[in-house]
């Protein structure tokens, strides 16, 4: 049996729920940044009518819904 005082009992635990707490927020953050960056992805600024629209596919040129234009993806910059 492993014998351990109460002081090195509480540390112990302390440690394990900190290193937890670390690890979720370290996913939590790491799930955020793919999603941002996802979503600044998937948008697109026509560059005629400056309609933004979203489109999910993998294509480079696409059709601006408003007006027709065929639009280049790039990415969308925060401001
Ligand atoms: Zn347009």
């Amino acid at each position: 049996m492993i014998r351990i005082s109460l002081d090195h009992l509480i540390v112990v635990y302390l440690a394990i729920v900190l290193g937890v707490l670390f690890c979720v927020w370290v996913a939590a953050e790491l799930f955020q940044n793919r999603r941002e960056r996802r979503r600044r992805r998937d948008f697109v600024i026509c560059g005629i009518c400056d309609h933004i629209f979203e489109d999910r596919s993998e294509k480079h040129l696409l059709n601006c819904p408003r007006c027709g234009a065929l639009t280049e993806r790039s990415k969308v910059r925060e401001i």
